[in-house]
């Protein structure tokens, strides 16, 4: 039986995806059904399933994902504006359970609350 989870098998390039961005700690990849002009998937290689599973070992972890999501804006030239979002949990949303972060920018369809 397979449980790798899709970004699993992206992280192994046993399927292909359109990957900006890798290196030791995580890949960071165009989402296939963008939300926004700009929506791109921040990906541990660490299969952490959801954010609530993450532990205090997984420090470096989480807080190289933010720095990768700030070096993004910059790179994309859209660090005056962006929304991240981290679905966790069906009930929520979340879909693949792989920790990621959902960079999205340029007028999204989000209505975020103000
Ligand atoms: P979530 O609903 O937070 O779990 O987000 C999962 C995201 O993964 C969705 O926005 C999907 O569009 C995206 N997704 C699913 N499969 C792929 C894929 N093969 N390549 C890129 N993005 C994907």
């Amino acid at each position: 039986m397979d449980n790798k989870t899709i970004f699993q098998k992206i992280i192994e390039k046993e399927i292909p995806s359109d990957i900006i961005f890798e290196d030791e700690l995580c890949i960071v990849i165009k989402d296939i059904n963008p939300q926004a002009p700009l929506h791109l998937l921040i990906i541990p290689k660490k299969p952490i399933p959801k954010l609530s599973e993450a532990s205090k070992e997984d420090l470096k972890i989480l807080g190289h994902l933010m720095l990768i999501v700030g070096n993004m804006s910059r790179k994309f030239d859209v660090d005056d504006a962006f929304n991240v979002i981290i679905n966790n949990g069906e009930k929520a949303g979340q879909t693949v359970f792989h920790l990621h972060l959902h960079l999205l920018a340029g007028n999204n369809k989000l209505n975020l609350p103000k």
